[in-house]
């Protein structure tokens, strides 16, 4: 595929941080996307998740460092034009109708691809008649995802958007967003706090804590950088950077990094997304490598 980010980050932060009156959202923010990912924004709220995606997205800027969005350091109406946007609120004009909407994002767009948007609308079974303000949070995000894949952009950033779906229309979002990615390349950044949601469908992982990033990169490298250990002997983790570690009577359960052999007396497996997110949202204080390294 012939896309102008080829070999580019779609995203890259360097020394990134913004701070609003109350004080600092991000702050010490390094990290880098490839271009083409599905890349999940997790973290509690608070975290500073929907301060990154609106950075990404242009609507704010950074108070120190950079947020480079597609090879770009600035704000220009090419970068507008490559970059799609859903925030959480999505604001829409709430008396045109769903194929006035539609319409509007045809007249805007120069690159509009109707059949993909159509197709959104199409899965929700929406009456093109139905005016914005008279459609339920879940189908007011159908629209708005319509009109921000119709965009044809490079880069989607969407901040929470299954939050106020049904579990059938998560499933077929979460199927058009990867038959998007898969189809033309697009990168696909969702901040979510369903961590099931995510499984199967996020191939990089950011997850940011308390205005930091705590872990960023390919999630099958992260999941296979740490194990989840359980066994009768706590004393046997010294060797292991532990993330996390829980007691249950004599058993305990751990999550580690790989960075030493495991004892035999421990049963070893690989953590599933959902094990490491919880793990590491459960301990904030980990010094995890990201942060030693964030800290060096
Ligand atoms: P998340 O999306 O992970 O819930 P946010 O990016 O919305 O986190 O918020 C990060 C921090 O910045 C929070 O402490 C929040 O209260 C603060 N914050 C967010 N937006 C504003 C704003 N417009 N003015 C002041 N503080 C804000």
């Amino acid at each position: 595929m012939n896309n102008p980010t080829d070999g580019q980050p779609a995203l890259e932060a360097v020394g990134l941080g913004r701070r609003y009156r109350g004080g600092w959202a991000l702050r010490n923010c390094d990290f880098s996307l490839p271009a083409g990912r599905i890349c999940g924004v997790v973290g509690p709220n608070g975290a500073g998740k929907s301060t990154l995606l609106a950075l990404g997205a242009r609507l704010l800027a950074p108070t120190e460092g950079e947020l480079r969005v597609l090879g770009e350091a600035g704000n220009t109406p090419d970068l507008r034009r490559r970059v799609g946007f859903v925030a959480q609120d999505k604001p829409l004009y709430p008396r045109l109708t769903v194929a006035e909407t539609l319409r509007l994002g045809r007249e805007l767009n120069p690159d509009w691809d109707h059949r993909t948007a159509q197709r959104v609308l199409d899965q929700g079974q929406l009456d093109p008649k139905a005016r914005i303000g008279s459609l339920s949070g879940g189908q007011r995000t159908r629209v708005a995802l319509a009109l921000a894949l119709g965009k044809g952009p490079e880069l989607l950033l969407l901040d929470e958007p299954m939050a106020d779906l049904d579990p059938l229309a998560r499933h077929q979002l979460m199927g058009i967003l990867m038959a998007e990615a898969a189809e033309r390349g697009t990168t696909i950044v969702l901040s979510s706090h369903i961590l099931t949601e995510l499984e199967g469908v996020i191939d990089h992982l950011l997850l940011v804590q308390s205005g930091r990033i705590r872990l960023a990169g390919d999630l099958e490298q992260i999941l296979d950088a740490h194990r989840l250990l359980t066994g009768g002997d706590g004393s046997r983790l010294a060797p292991h950077t532990v993330v996390e570690r829980r007691s249950t009577g004599r058993t305990t359960t751990a999550l580690v990094r790989t960075d030493a052999p495991v004892d035999g007396s421990w049963e070893s497996s690989r953590p599933t997304l959902e094990d490491l997110l919880l793990s590491y949202l459960r301990s904030p204080q980990t010094d995890t490598a990201t942060d030693r390294e964030a800290a060096a």
